[in-house]
């Protein structure tokens, strides 16, 4: 049935029966810490494939154990999120950054190398440069302007090239919306691949994804999700996901179920709600964006927007844009002309559009990535991205289009001029 639908007539319904709950159309919440092994054999069974002990046969199916290591909304959930990304399996964490912290501790160990973009969320920014380091792992960042050649001199400057095990890339970057090839990081991976060791490739897809990147098809081994944002899509939860092949979610899967760090039956459960109106939110979301986007290009207090949907054709990324994207998306940055006061005079006098932190919500949503998301990053850094005093981030919500217009418009006024 997967194969002839498409993914959106499917999230009502794929991978769960009525019978399984009394007729129920909607998989019930399963509030639930355990389950009920028929026979000791079969709970032997179980958790033989749950704890890594033996392959999985052909046509087994992995039994309900504990609420840590799977539960109906969890693995129901899952199923639902494979098909937008046509991932082989996934694994639903109780935040993106644990998805994220998952992913970084399964496949970096002491003397690894990670390779990664810049910019990045300042979480994960965090972790990258200050955990990992702490425990022996080393780090090298690069630039979205770098080309294939810029990275592998500076991977082999390093000195720490044969030891490269992960390349981390955030496409487009938050919140600069510069886009980075996977298909480059994919092919210097396999130019440090060797019989002993593969390198793999993860992508944050939480700009983009499911909708409009699928980097599976561009050579990542992993995408990685903050479920809090375009997936949960209503500003009430926070969630991860992480997708890809059989062999490196079951990785992935064990060492969840030993950090503890899965998400929770009633989390699954408002995550499968939001699938159901996934593409109509975020086509809303790509709409309104496109209209938003062309007002603050033309307006005068506004002197540099980045969104996809107005990139040049000479610009050195339009190539990539035209690739691995299916959309301008919703999201942009811009700058008002002036700094850090006229910037907070706008945000300030904005009504309609919430002052928050967050995205991919039903709700607009603008905040100032200098003081509050990148506040973390060294100001170098920053200066060296873009990210000045006066920039602003906007994720676009399913308002009316116009509202949203007269709303950023009548905020821009407030602006003194300088
Ligand atoms: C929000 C965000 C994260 C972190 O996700 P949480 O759910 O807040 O833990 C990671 N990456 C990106 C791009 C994000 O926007």
């Amino acid at each position: 049935m997967s194969e002839f639908y498409k993914p959106e007539s499917l999230m009502m319904s794929y991978g769960y029966q009525p019978e399984w709950s009394e007729g129920s159309i909607k998989c019930p919440i399963f509030q639930t810490s355990t389950f009920v092994f028929k026979t000791a054999e079969e709970g032997k069974a179980f958790f033989e494939v749950a704890y890594g002990k033996r392959q999985q046969e052909p046509n087994e199916k992995l039994g309900l154990i504990y609420s840590r290591i799977n539960n109906p909304d969890l693995e129901i959930l899952e199923n639902r999120l494979c098909l937008w990304d046509k991932a082989d399996d996934c694994a639903v964490f109780e935040s993106g950054m644990a998805a994220i912290a998952t992913v970084l501790l399964e496949f970096l160990k002491p003397g690894n190398l990670v390779l990664y973009s810049n910019p990045l969320y300042g979480g994960t920014d965090h972790f990258i440069q200050h955990f990992l380091p702490s425990i022996g792992v080393k780090t090298l960042g690069f630039n979205p302007w770098d080309s294939q050649e810029d990275i592998l001199n500076k991977l082999e400057q390093s000195g720490n090239a044969s030891s490269l095990s992960l390349v981390y890339v955030e496409t487009p970057a938050n919140p600069t919306s510069d886009v980075i090839d996977i298909g480059m990081c994919r092919a210097i991976a396999d130019r440090y691949k060797t019989e002993e060791k593969d390198v793999y490739v993860a992508v944050d897809n939480t700009y983009m994804g499911p909708l409009w990147q699928h980097p599976l098809d561009h050579g990542a081994d992993l995408i990685i999700y903050s479920a809090t944002k375009y997936i949960g899509g209503h500003s009430d939860l926070i969630a991860g996901a992480v997708l890809g092949s059989k062999a490196l979610m079951s990785r992935i899967k064990v060492l969840r179920t030993f950090l503890g760090n899965m998400a929770a039956p009633y989390t699954g459960w408002l995550l499968m709600r939001s699938l159901e109106t996934l593409k109509v939110r975020m086509e809303q979301q790509q709409k309104n964006a496109i209209e938003v986007a062309r007002f603050l290009n033309d307006h005068p207090k506004i002197t540099n927007i980045h969104y996809l949907g107005l990139m040049d054709e000479k610009h050195p990324q339009f190539k990539t844009y035209k690739k691995q994207y299916e959309g301008p998306g919703a999201m942009m940055a811009f700058e008002i002309k002036g700094g850090e006061k006229e910037a907070f005079a706008f945000l300030n006098a904005l009504r309609l559009v919430r002052l928050a932190v967050s995205l991919g919500s039903t709700e607009s949503l603008a905040e100032h990535p200098r003081s509050m998301t990148h506040a973390g990053v060294n100001d170098d850094q920053l200066d060296q991205m873009g990210v000045s005093h006066s920039l602003v981030r906007l994720s676009v919500g399913v308002e009316h289009a116009a509202d949203l217009i007269h709303d950023l418009g009548q905020a821009l006024d407030a602006v003194p001029i300088v």
